[in-house]
């Protein structure tokens, strides 16, 4: 396979091109060509409007099975993890990787070509390890080998239950009972070419912050992301002021980890002055507003974080809905109910948190864009489709945004390779591999 012709495609960041032919060498991109009319013998034709491949990220696989079971039941967040606990409970390699390469399937039939795993079900029950203690890692990356995604492992530090309370029950299949050990233990997994590791603070109420600073100095070593989740809820605002006087996002300013590569997931329930220290690092926030809704977390300051400097990414976090373009459209939608305004975020400012930004946040800064040299990652929604039929070809980006699915996408490239053709997985029967993951773990 040596290029691509697309009947429309964003490239640059502006409106779609026409007939756009994309070559490539291996992986990458070599050379971008709109308004092409021939093309050489063995191009693929794309149809529809063709975008970058888009960046989950931040997503925990496994509560993909919670689906349709965990929305109706009334309660909070933390009720809500419980349930999450229990199927945690129940999982082991081979039901993990079972399970996470068939959520990954789904996540490359919905165009996502990189996907951030916030990963911290480490250990077996009771916390015991397993031969190989990064067993669990390594059947993350090797499920999204399988279903033709890269993967960045955002490798978890979580030590205690709370601030000041031991991990108990589930929890202990989640510690590594100390930051060093969790250290050493991340420091002999291995990366690919499709594969990043990266670290992650799971928080400030699961880590303190002397071994948050042990975290982010592991991964200022090594030029790696560093993701954490960030004051999702008040009642973790509530408990770090009256620890340590300062919130989430101070604590770990204070550790070290605010920077460039830092990603704060969520950001929900920020301080003001808490804008002002994810702005100036230029850190990222991934906000995740299907799994926000669902959880009652709240509506994310995206507008104010982003004018205080900080960049914008998006995931499906719960994984309870795959859809990128739902994501980003929320994003929007959201702050619109939050402030009876409408128009907070042009279009591509969306589209570029869900491709370009979430790449360069997971440690894949050449992805996320058609251009010479970026790998060639490639998502083709169907503009002709019921959803988006009528779309403007001179303007489609607002329709995709705003009108369409993560069944919209057609086919996938990724790093050069086609993964989904025609609306299906190549290799994949994935609704067969969601329906044989969850049959096969006790809910
Ligand atoms: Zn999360």
């Amino acid at each position: 396979m040596t290029a691509y012709l697309c009947e429309l495609a964003w490239v640059g960041g502006g409106r779609p091109e026409a007939d756009v032919l994309v070559e490539l060498d291996g992986e990458r991109i070599t050379k971008v060509a709109p308004g092409t009319a021939t093309s050489p013998p063995d191009t693929t034709r794309l149809s529809g409007l063709v975008i970058p491949g888009f960046a989950n990220s931040h997503s925990h696989a496994f509560q993909r099975a919670l689906r349709g079971r965990a929305e109706s039941s009334g309660g909070t967040f933390w009720t809500w993890r419980e349930g999450m606990y229990a199927l945690a409970d129940g999982l082991d390699p081979p039901s993990y990787e079972q399970l996470a390469r068939a959520t990954f399937g789904e996540m490359a039939l919905a165009g996502i070509t990189t996907v951030g795993e916030f990963h911290y079900l480490h250990h077996d029950r009771g916390g015991a390890r397993y031969a190989d203690p990064n067993e669990m890692g390594k059947a993350v990356i090797v499920a999204a080998r399988e279903a033709g995604i890269r993967v960045t492992l955002l490798d978890a530090c979580y030590l205690r239950g709370a601030i000041g309370v031991e991990a108990e029950g589930t929890q202990r299949r989640f510690s590594d009972g100390d930051a060093e050990a969790w250290a050493e233990r991340v420091s002999a997994l291995e990366q690919g070419p499709e594969v990043r590791v990266g670290a992650a603070v799971h928080s400030v109420r699961a880590v303190d912050p002397a071994s948050a600073a042990t975290v982010a100095s592991w991964a200022a070593q090594r030029d790696a992301p560093l993701h954490a989740h960030v004051s999702e809820q008040q009642a973790e605002n509530d408990a770090s002021l009256e620890a340590y006087g300062s919130t989430p996002a101070a604590v770990l300013a204070e550790a070290g980890a605010l920077d460039a590569r830092f990603t704060a997931v969520h950001a929900t329930h920020l301080a003001g002055s808490d804008f002002g220290l994810l702005g100036r690092a230029g850190a990222t926030c991934c906000l995740c507003p299907t799994t926000e809704r669902d959880l009652a977390d709240g509506i994310g300051p995206a507008r104010r974080l982003a004018d205080s400097g900080a960049r914008l990414a998006v995931g499906t976090d719960s994984n309870a809905v795959i859809d990128m373009l739902e994501e980003a459209r929320a994003v929007e939608l959201n702050e619109r109910l939050a402030t009876g305004v409408r128009g907070h975020h042009p279009p591509a400012e969306l589209l570029r948190a869900a491709t370009l930004t979430g790449h360069a946040c997971l440690g894949w800064p050449n992805a996320g864009r058609i251009e010479n040299g970026a790998l060639c990652d490639l998502v083709a929604v169907d503009i002709h489709g019921v959803r988006l039929a009528g779309t403007n070809p001179d303007d489609p980006i607002p329709s995709i945004l705003f009108g369409g699915a993560a069944a919209d996408v057609r086919d996938v490239v990724v790093g050069g390779s086609l993964v989904v053709h025609d609306g299906h997985h190549v290799a994949l029967d994935v609704s067969r591999e969601l329906r044989v993951a969850l049959n096969a773990i006790d809910r």
